[in-house]
């Protein structure tokens, strides 16, 4: 019997492979599930903080897509999302075809918006990035010839950036690597964050993340500044808002992130940052069809901080959405019990490593304005091995396309 029904899912990362997979288990054989994904295959995007240092290869933090879903029945068309015809229910590819939809899953991840900030980026501008992998790629690259002359570093996320775990993971990995060589005098380490204070984290502390943080960073003489805006990157040094002048011959900085243009270019779709405004089931609250998950959607900080900060949408918490997302469209298609998940009820758990120790947290009602909130925080070496333990854990089940339900 060839399926009468179709989901589409745009996306498969952390959000989209893991509602995919969780639908394909769900649903009976008269629904499709098609995903579409420009890239062909999965990134451990947490890797990515070692992959410039030379501690992962690309092979081995990422797998092919085709042959995970194809095991487990899913459709995985590697092409992106061109265009969404939210009256007609149909999506336009890159490649030329078209795809109707019963329901859609909108998982689309950020846009990296380097041109907030002049000089910011690896493509136009002078610093690093590793949210993706071709541009921790280049981050590498960008690494050996910094050895090769080695000089001050700044590290850190940008006004209105939400991903701060990534710049405390990098900076304190590149500052392992330097205390390995023997670099650590002749490379000192600032680190600029729009956080109001460190161990911020964008969720307002967790129990006493901040003197973690602190100590942390004095062990390994970093520099933290806090509610830093970056005004200008030039070539070799960037000033500050406050008017501090940074100069540096190494620089990895997280952007602020938009929505993709796809979502962002769909009236009516998206809010005016491209994010994709839900409701309790991930649902958009005019298109009943449309759901999303991960960090495609948009969640508004709870409170105004002095530079602009976006509440992290981290992996766990984009694998909730989707599996969320999941639950609620088999409901919707075949009957059953819809999940209902406030945003503000949802946990974050972060694992952050530093190279040789690391941070682990839990925070619970991630939109809480409480300072320091409630929640678990632990810290030390173990904080490093929790890390590739779950590395591991997850590399190898979703490769085989097992989730947890
Ligand atoms: C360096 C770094 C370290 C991190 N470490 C951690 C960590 O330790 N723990 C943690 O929980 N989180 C961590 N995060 C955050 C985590 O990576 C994100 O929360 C997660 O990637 C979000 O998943 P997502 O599926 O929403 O989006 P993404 O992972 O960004 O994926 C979006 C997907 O959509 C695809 N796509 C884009 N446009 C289209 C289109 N038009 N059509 C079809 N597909 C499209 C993309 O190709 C991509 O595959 C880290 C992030 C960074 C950058």
């Amino acid at each position: 019997m060839s399926p009468n029904q179709r989901v589409l899912v745009l996306g498969s990362s952390f959000a989209g492979l893991n509602a995919a997979l969780d639908l394909r288990r769900r649903l009976r054989d008269e629904v499709e599930v098609v995903v579409l994904d420009p890239r062909p295959r999965f990134t451990f995007i947490p890797s990515l903080v070692w992959l410039p240092f030379g501690l992962r290869r690309p092979d081995q933090v990422t797998f092919d897509l085709g042959s995970t879903y194809a095991r487990k029945g899913v459709r995985f068309v590697n092409e992106a999302a061109a265009g969404i015809d939210l009256d007609e229910r149909i999506v336009h590819t890159d490649g030329g075809r078209r795809f109707d939809y019963d329901r859609l899953v909108v998982a689309t991840g950020p846009r990296l918006a380097f041109e907030k900030i002049p000089g910011l980026g690896p493509d136009d501008g002078h610093t690093q990035s590793v949210c993706n992998l071709d541009h921790a790629v280049r981050a590498g690259e960008a690494w050996q010839r910094f050895l090769a002359d080695p000089g001050p570093v700044v590290v850190g996320t940008a006004q209105g950036g939400s991903c701060f775990g990534a710049s405390y993971e990098f900076a304190l990995n590149l500052q392992h690597q330097l205390a390995r060589r023997g670099l650590a005098d002749v490379a000192p380490v600032t680190f600029v964050t729009a956080e109001p204070f460190l161990g911020h984290f964008g969720l307002g502390g967790i129990a006493d993340s901040e003197s973690r943080v602190r100590r942390m960073f004095d062990r390994r003489g970093i520099e933290g500044i806090a509610n830093a805006a970056i005004r200008e990157v030039r070539a070799d040094e960037m000033e500050l808002e406050s008017g501090r002048v940074l100069p540096f011959r190494y620089s990895m900085i997280v952007p602020p992130f938009t929505g993709v243009d796809v979502v962002r270019s769909v009236e009516g779709l998206a809010n005016p940052m491209g994010f994709l405004p839900i409701d309790h089931r991930f649902r958009h609250p005019d298109h009943p069809e449309v759901y999303g998950a991960g960090v495609a959607v948009a969640i508004s900080p709870p409170a105004t901080t002095q530079v602009p900060t976006g509440v992290p949408k981290t992996g766990q918490m984009s694998e909730t959405m989707g599996k969320t997302v999941a639950v609620n469209i088999a409901s919707d298609l075949q009957g059953g019990r819809h999940r209902d998940l406030p945003v503000e009820k949802m946990s974050a758990v972060c694992m952050l490593d530093g190279g040789d120790d690391g941070i682990v947290f839990r925070a619970t009602d991630v939109l809480s304005t409480r300072r320091r909130r409630r929640g678990f925080v632990t810290s030390g070496p173990h904080g490093h091995w929790v890390k590739l333990a779950f590395e591991r854990f997850y590399l190898g089940t979703r490769r085989r396309g097992v989730t947890l339900l």
